[in-house]
């Protein structure tokens, strides 16, 4: 669902986007703004006039959730937690945090800010609406301003469910984190409640559906697994990096398969990729240096013909960097490089000598074992 959004401007250095599935949430409270919400407040305007109220409505749900999720991103942070982007997508926004907060004092602090913005908000337009009201300002406008200042209500109410992970259930696992200093129990208990709160919403959007409300319906029970999916993720990212705590890449490596360079790619075929299924070689000729590297795709574009008479040096390339991970590394962090890059074998280098390979299949391996060993079978 990330990846693709579009750029949108920059405030303080945050870069706002916007994923292409906005367009379908705006487009729908849009129109349900202009046919719903402002006939049903204000009676006996022109259809058109009716939209124009809707479209302004939305750029002011629109800005609310941007403010909301600024806040969020100014205190993390004033904490030092990176914040990679805002993005606007179909459930909402995100203020994108590679890294989780590291005490609960700052996840309390970056958690309540979002719904504190939006309560702020909420008061400044209803003052707003409520001074207009007053002083005889134009009924479609102020309704326009009573409007923003509701969602604003509903923005701060709803994020403040303790529910795993929306605001209220990061501020509901700081405080259980701050009482007994264990940060997975927290977020076990907290992901729980975020759990069961994503199949009651589910609940509740079938039953809308069977009453009739399909719209709502599917809306409420889409939300409800998009938390259940969200909370579920949180709990196994931090299992993940509880189990690799301190796990350096050394101890998780095989020793290298190599191939010489003068052989034929018709005997890399039957001696090295029948025997171990690897996508990709390093090619060795003396004891140290690294020659280049060799994958199956490439022998795979070269026509079965060819390979009985050309050899391996032929074809090789040199291995990109980006490919190899140093003996001391985390394994935590290669396993996020992986996730990012799609690569499954990486090789261990130092000072330009080949140690190991460190594989997916080895890591996820090992994570299983970890984890049954200390009795995690996740969320049920
Ligand atoms: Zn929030």
């Amino acid at each position: 669902m990330f990846g693709k959004s579009i750029k949108l401007f920059k405030v303080f250095g945050f870069q706002f986007k916007v994923d292409p599935s906005w367009i379908i949430i705006a487009a729908l409270v849009t129109w349900s703004l202009a046919v719903g919400f402002f006939p049903h407040v204000i009676e006996g305007l022109q259809p058109l006039d009716y939209w124009k109220l809707a479209i302004v409505g939305a750029l002011g749900l629109f800005f609310s959730i941007l403010f909301h999720e600024f806040w969020h991103s100014m205190v993390a942070r004033r904490f030092g937690v990176e914040v990679s982007g805002i993005t606007l997508f179909i459930f909402g926004g995100v203020a994108e945090m590679p890294q989780e907060p590291k005490t609960p004092k700052s996840e309390f602090w970056i958690a309540i800010a979002g719904p504190a913005a939006s309560l702020f908000l909420a008061l400044v337009f209803y003052l707003i609406y409520d001074f207009g009201f007053r002083f005889g300002m134009d009924e479609a406008v102020s309704s326009v301003f009573m409007y923003v200042a509701l969602i604003n209500l509903i923005l701060a109410i709803f994020n403040l469910i303790p529910a795993f992970p929306m605001d209220g259930g990061r501020i509901l696992r700081s405080a259980l984190w701050s009482i007994k200093k264990d940060q997975r129990w927290a977020t076990k208990i907290s992901t729980n409640f975020g759990m069961v709160f994503g199949l009651v919403l589910i609940g509740l959007g079938l039953l809308n559906i069977l009453t009739g409300n399909i719209v709502g319906g599917l809306w409420y029970s889409l939300i409800g697994m998009f938390i259940r999916y969200a909370a579920r993720n949180s709990y196994q990212q931090l299992a993940v990096k509880h189990a690799l705590a301190g796990e350096q890449v050394r101890t998780l490596m095989k020793p290298p398969v190599t191939i010489p360079s003068s052989i034929s790619l018709q005997e890399m075929v039957e001696d090295y990729v029948y025997r171990y299924h690897h996508k990709f070689f390093p090619v060795q000729d003396g004891k140290d240096r690294v020659e280049g590297c060799i994958t199956t795709k490439q022998v795979g574009e070269l026509g079965k013909e060819e390979w009985p008479r050309t050899q391996v040096r032929e074809i090789m390339i040199p291995c990109s960097v980006s490919n190899s991970v140093g003996p001391d590394e985390d394994v935590a962090d290669v396993l996020r490089t992986m996730n990012a890059t799609g690569l499954s074998r990486m090789m261990v280098m130092e000072n330009e000598r080949l140690l190991g390979i460190i594989s997916l299949k080895d890591i996820l391996g090992y994570l299983t074992a970890r984890m049954e060993l200390q009795g995690d079978r996740g969320l049920e």
